[in-house]
């Protein structure tokens, strides 16, 4: 295994990264895998405030179920297995509105509104993968049953980028022992985790090591992490780092490589619409491109569509890479039997498939 000494150095390596990597032996994969998804923004409040968000607002809204549905049927008009959920973070302790909203529709808080959804998307034969913030472990528990895998990306484990002036300087709940804590109740509830880091938000490469080693210790003791995204900052205009400058294709490919040596066979993502050049990426360890959506933008990053499923298929054939459609819990996790009855239900008629 690659020391924390041995990673930092390969990260602050300068061009003479070409020859380290020449020592480890990164094999390119047979298959790079994407789950075609809806997105459901349900809602754009959030109880923290990071510098870089644009998602998050002041006034917010919430998406109604008869929108939600409406959305199910055209996903499933196209094919799409997954419906991904994003949130902002527990909206309903944020806003009132939200509150007073949630109550007018019969839901006690936003956690039980989302059981809901998730419970219609099965009836229309839709995966959930649900990406609700920070949530205790009954709140997960709960989830569990309607849902094929969680996620939450860790970020940076940075206490220090919660101090005064900095990003999560206004958001408490990315101090990173709540973040972990989720990681490891999922790993106790043998729930199907994604988590990933976030690149260019002052985090130092020291502490890009230390999140990585902390993620592959909680695999390591559950074997939960079902894969970990890599993504890149990029400036939104309106917010307090709209000035700020995103990391280079340099960094995140050095990012990338340690990432592959230090998770091992943990699937690592790239989403390809933040990256033009994503197919680089796959010769530095990237095995995925996370969800790809024909139905909906990326709400999260709304300035960079999806690209077409056809050209990613052709750039990847220029490798000699095959692409792969998978569902957003990994082949190992159904194996595994880390599902549901309730999601077993709609998982059986995609198995013979894709397992
Ligand atoms: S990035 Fe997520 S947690 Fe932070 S403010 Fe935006 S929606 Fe909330």
């Amino acid at each position: 295994m690659i020391s924390k000494k041995k990673a930092l150095e390969i990260l602050n390596s300068g061009i003479e990264f070409f020859d380290i990597i020449k020592e480890y032996n990164i094999k390119k994969p047979r298959y790079v895998t994407y789950s075609k998804n809806v997105f459901i923004p349900v809602t754009n409040a959030c109880r923290n405030r990071c510098k870089y968000c644009f998602f998050r607002s002041d006034k917010p809204y919430i998406l109604d179920e008869r929108y939600v549905i409406n959305l199910f049927k055209i996903a499933r008009r196209y094919d799409c297995k997954e419906a991904l959920f994003t949130f902002g973070e527990r909206g309903d302790l944020a806003s009132t509105d939200i509150r007073m909203k949630l109550k007018e529709w019969g839901f006690d808080d936003i956690i039980e509104y989302v059981y809901h959804l998730a419970e219609k998307a099965l009836e229309y034969d839709l995966l959930p993968h649900i990406n609700a913030g920070v949530l205790t472990y009954d709140e997960m528990k709960y989830l569990k049953e309607v849902s094929a895998s969680m996620g939450l990306m860790l970020e940076i484990a940075s206490k220090r980028l919660c101090n005064k002036g900095e990003v999560h300087e206004h958001s408490p709940t990315k101090h990173p022992k709540y973040r972990l804590q989720v990681l490891i109740n999922a790993g106790k509830l043998r729930i199907p985790f994604t988590t990933g880091l976030l690149i260019g938000i002052g985090e130092t490469n020291e502490e890009i090591v230390n999140s990585l080693f902390l993620i592959r210790a909680i695999h390591k003791r559950y074997k939960n992490i079902q894969e970990v995204i890599i993504q890149n900052f990029k400036p939104k205009r309106g917010t307090p780092m709209e000035n700020a400058r995103e990391p280079s294709i340099f960094k995140m490919l050095k990012v990338t490589f340690v990432a592959r040596l230090i998770l091992e066979d943990i699937p690592i993502q790239i989403p390809p619409n933040l990256n033009p050049a994503w197919e680089l990426f796959i010769n530095f360890g990237a095995n995925d491109l996370g969800g790809i959506s024909p139905v909906t933008i990326d709400y999260i990053n709304p300035e960079s569509p999806w690209p077409r499923i056809e050209d990613l298929y052709e750039r990847l054939k220029e490798q000699g890479i095959i692409l792969r459609e998978r569902l957003p819990i990994y082949d190992e996790y159904i194996k595994k039997g880390w599902y549901s009855e309730r999601v077993g239900k709609v998982l059986r008629k995609y198995i013979n498939t894709y397992s």
